[in-house]
């Protein structure tokens, strides 16, 4: 209830009103009193520039209903290796009628756009396997709506097709499963099915709702039948974009060219780039000079959902990368700067962080305490306070303490308030463990309390010596 949080900043000397933007670190505190400690995230400061960029993202969901029109569903085809996943991708691309048409030899620019007989457009990301998508995931950006997921009908569910389930799954992304090889005499297309189920992907023959399309990849059968579940699956999902806005977009590739300079292919996903415009991608901005499509054919303007390689880029961007036109070269040269400002301002934190080892000479000391019982947590307290008074001059702040797993979150509260982590009992968790190590953040565990206040008094004197 509202009453209790004012009256808990209150208690802390703070006469907040309901809208007050508080400390993080206080809020932390009070949503962890309240039993909150899984939602907090302390996050950077946005600068206004950053703040518009989110305005966009947000005017994305918010954009009139009449101003959207259908476009073309994104597919990334997923599946364990060697069970077909690069020959169905090229099997595909043999059916684009516009190829067809325009008799252009075919570029592996990282994506790519089919028009079916029946003129409907499908975009296909043309790296296969899942590491594009977990990079293009793992900097934040969605890309794919639908997954299509290879399984050899001979060889059935492996390692991988678990891998890619899982992160179609955390993606929200639907699966298409295509059952592949069934031209292959030992093909078991029923087993595929039957061991699927145990992922939760339960044919619509047997009750369930996900689509499988028994195909062979080599020999082209059924894979008309495939492409007409992708549009099925994708007018279910009522894909819409509105192509008279200033585009938005994904980095897919980039790639010095000795010739042409920086060159990145971008998928478009709302709006439409057109020659000329600015943009921002992550730490680059630029113009667009020229864009190709993936037949290697000048176009002047890409629309929603489609991939196009573009020249211009200041610099070469990373795949992942978020692409946003500008009105204005200002803007968008502004907004590059001050990214990579702040990518060098986290570097230098992170080279600069505080550890038990250099401590020496610092004014003020943030802890945080992980402990296996409350008990030992108001024990470790009160004999760091005693240690406290014998520095007068140094400040020792607990920022933080709890009881359980050291976890990715107090990781990224030590990072954020420049904090040590001091375990007793307990240990971090995978995922704690690996961003402590991203983010160079100090983690020390210990069985005995006296050990702890030793390395610490001795940290404070500047005698602790570095440890490799
Ligand atoms: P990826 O690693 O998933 O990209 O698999 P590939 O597309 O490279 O295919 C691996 C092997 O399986 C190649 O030798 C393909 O020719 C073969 N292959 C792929 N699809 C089929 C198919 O439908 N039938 C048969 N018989 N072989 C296939």
């Amino acid at each position: 209830p509202v009453n209790q949080i004012l009256m808990d900043l209150l208690s802390r000397k703070i006469l907040a009103t309901v809208n007050q933007i508080i400390d993080p670190k206080i809020a932390l505190e009070i949503a962890e009193a309240h039993g909150f400690l899984a939602e907090i995230k302390i996050e950077g400061e946005e600068t206004e520039e950053e703040e518009k960029t989110l305005e966009i993202a947000e005017e994305e969901i918010q954009e009139e209903e009449e101003n959207l029109v259908e476009r073309p569903p994104i597919v990334t085809v997923m599946g364990h290796v060697d069970h077909g996943k690069t020959t169905l991708l090229d099997t595909i691309r043999k059916t684009d009628v516009a190829s067809k048409e325009h008799g252009g030899i075919t570029q592996h620019i990282g994506a790519y756009k089919i028009k079916l007989p029946n003129g409907k457009e499908i975009t296909f990301l043309d790296t296969p396997g899942h590491e594009a998508f977990t990079t293009l995931r793992a900097r934040g950006s969605k890309v794919a709506d639908i997954a299509i997921l290879v399984v050899a009908a001979d060889d059935g569910v492996k390692p991988q097709t678990i891998e890619a389930i899982n992160h179609a799954k955390n993606a929200k992304v639907p699966i298409i499963v295509a059952v592949n090889k069934i031209d292959k005499p030992g093909a078991d297309p029923m087993r595929v099915r039957q061991q699927l189920t145990q992922y939760g992907l339960v044919p619509e023959e047997w009750g369930g709702d996900t689509i499988f399309v028994d195909i062979s990849a080599k020999t082209g059968y059924n894979v008309e039948t495939l492409l007409e579940m992708v549009l099925l699956v994708a007018e279910m999902l009522e894909l819409k974009a509105n192509p008279n806005r200033l585009a938005i977009g994904t980095v897919i590739e980039s790639k010095l060219d000795p010739k042409r300079g920086a060159v990145a292919t971008v998928l478009v996903q709302n709006g439409t780039l057109h020659i000329g415009d600015y943009f921002v991608a992550g730490y680059t901005w630029g113009k667009v000079k020229a864009m190709f499509n993936e037949r290697g054919e000048r176009v002047s303007k890409a629309p929603p959902s489609t991939p196009v390689e573009v020249l211009g880029f200041d610099e070469i961007p990373e795949a992942g990368d978020k692409f946003i036109a500008k009105e204005t070269e200002r803007e968008a040269k502004q907004l590059a700067e001050i990214r990579k400002q702040r990518r060098e301002e986290e570097l230098l934190a992170k080279k600069t962080r505080i550890h038990l080892e250099n401590l020496s000479g610092q004014k003020e000391i943030n802890l945080i305490i992980k402990t296996d019982v409350q008990g030992s947590a108001e024990a470790l307290k009160k004999s760091i306070e005693d240690l406290a008074e014998k520095f007068p001059d140094i400040t020792i702040n607990i920022i933080h303490s709890g009881v359980g797993a050291i976890t990715e979150s107090d990781v990224m509260l030590a990072a954020a308030s420049n904090a040590i982590i001091i375990g007793f009992n307990v240990r971090p968790d995978t995922g704690a463990r690996k961003t402590a190590e991203e983010e160079n953040v100090d983690i020390k565990i210990y069985n005995i309390i006296y050990n702890v206040i030793e390395d610490l008094e001795k940290a404070l004197k500047g005698l602790l010596a570095p440890v490799q």
